[in-house]
């Protein structure tokens, strides 16, 4: 590895050490707070090279990996002080709230593994009938299939014991606002939420008739996003609502995938769903950071977890 050095190699590896005696959660939050600007996380962000270059196993994603696991950990103490300091010019909101569950909203059921499920078949369903792009990307889809195994990935995805579908943190919050016609402060259509939007979740706050800010994403798919349960019943309006917003989603998801499929992205690139918390100021080599990486790629990384 380019920047590796017997020295710079002992240094990171008594920090690390130094780290993994820790015992005490907060004192571990505190050194991984105080040390997120220095030469070792430094060191590590060197390691991890671009993110481009940084596949799923590789030694690189090992040191991103663990950059991005002590950014997380120093978040537990920046996030609060910064609350703490935002607070000084919100303190109309800060002054009057209440802190409140939200009603559960649950998920469809799990789909259920059809005999006759092919990956043409799937193409098919994808496509307007005299769609004369079928076949050429049935073929596409089949020669990825060969390289990637993504029949047998699928199979094995509806077969997972533990595949539950769930309805994600902000559509809970959202729909429960939509429902209640209940008013933002300051008529401020954004919820917060601890992560950016995965891939599906930025989709249903586009298409939905609330009109919420749509979230920023970390363009992840996660197997397990389900739509609220009412979408079964069609002729309620809150199935209604729920199958107007599903199939606007749709003909975006259909328009991406195939173009993934056409594009025949193979590769397998990783990047964290939450910020590193760790601000551009550290950057000093002008290389990205984990907030400005993007991928492109059609297929599995991590468990349910894919980018479009
Ligand atoms: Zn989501």
């Amino acid at each position: 590895m380019k920047f590796c050095s017997p020295l710079i190699d002992r240094d990171l590896k008594t920090w690390l050490e130094s780290l993994s005696t820790l015992k005490d959660h907060h004192a571990f939050c505190q050194h991984a707070y105080r040390t997120r600007k220095s030469e070792q996380m430094r060191d590590l962000k060197e390691r991890s090279g671009t993110a481009s270059a940084s596949s799923l196993g590789s030694m690189k994603h090992q040191f991103a990996n663990l950059r991005h696991c002590i950014g997380r950990l120093a978040d537990h103490i920046r996030a609060p002080m910064q609350l703490i300091g935002d607070s000084r010019a919100l303190e109309r909101i800060f002054d009057n709230f209440e802190v409140k569950p939200t009603p559960f909203i649950v998920s469809v059921n799990r789909p259920v593994l059809k005999r006759s499920l092919s990956l043409n078949g799937i193409v098919r369903r994808m496509l307007k009938e005299d769609d004369k792009g079928l076949e050429p990307l049935q073929q596409a889809l089949n020669s990825l299939d060969a390289k990637l195994k993504i029949f047998e990935e699928v199979q094995k995805r509806y077969e997972c014991k533990t595949f539950v579908p769930r309805v994600h943190a902000e559509i809970q919050v959202l729909e429960h606002f939509y429902d209640q016609s209940l008013e933002f402060a300051y008529d401020d259509r954004y919820i917060a939420c601890s992560k950016p939007a995965c891939y599906c979740c930025r989709l249903y706050f586009r298409n939905h008739p609330g009109r919420p800010v749509e979230p920023g994403t970390h363009g992840k798919i996660w197997l397990n996003w389900g739509p609220p349960r009412s979408v079964c019943d069609t002729k309620t309006p809150a199935g209604k609502h729920q199958e107007a917003i599903m199939n606007k989603m749709l003909d975006v998801i259909r328009g991406d995938v195939r173009r993934d499929i056409e594009n025949r992205h193979p590769k397998k690139e990783w990047h964290a769903d939450s910020h590193t918390g760790i601000t551009e100021s550290v950057d000093i080599d002008g290389c990205q950071t984990d907030d400005d990486i993007s991928y492109d790629g059609f297929s599995s990384s991590e468990e349910g977890e894919y980018f479009l």
